[in-house]
């Protein structure tokens, strides 16, 4: 047996990106399943005589709006700061706009200092450990401003 005429080929090179949105095309139906989440919360917040928009119940104060997420989304280049995952990538997968976190997880400070923008699964991450994430989103926060000028 001999390796004559054994080469490497080489494969196509794809970004990390795309390879992922394929994934998830791919994948709707099964990620489908978790819109179902959203609409039982959606029914939860009814029943507690909240907006009937999940996340957006009594707990969020009125300045938090989709004006305010909106610019901060803008800031953040419509972005998860943590993964990088963009606004229509979460669309594709949640079937809803990327997330507006808290930083310092107090619901009613709604400073610019204190928002970021992170997909649903970063922020669902950012439960736990609270004290390392209030850290380091307030250090990804602060590079942005650095970065753009006017908002
Ligand atoms: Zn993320």
């Amino acid at each position: 047996m001999s390796n004559k005429g054994k080469h490497r080929t080489t494969k196509q090179k794809k970004t990390y990106s795309d390879s992922k949105i394929k994934y998830y095309k791919l994948h709707k139906h099964h990620l489908i399943g978790r819109l179902k989440t959203e609409e039982t919360k959606k029914r939860m917040s009814l029943t507690r005589g909240g907006t009937g928009i999940p996340h957006e119940n009594s707990e969020y104060p009125e300045e938090f709006n989709d004006k305010l997420k909106d610019s901060i989304k803008e800031r953040d280049n419509y972005k998860c700061q943590n993964c990088g995952m963009t606004q229509e990538e979460h669309y594709v997968i949640y079937g809803r706009d990327i997330e507006v976190h808290h930083i310092d997880y107090d619901k009613q400070n709604c400073n610019k200092e204190n928002l970021i923008t992170a997909c649903k699964q970063c922020n669902i991450r950012a439960n736990f450990n609270r004290e390392k994430w209030e850290q380091y989103y307030n250090k990804l926060r602060r590079r942005n401003e650095n970065q753009i000028v006017i908002w």
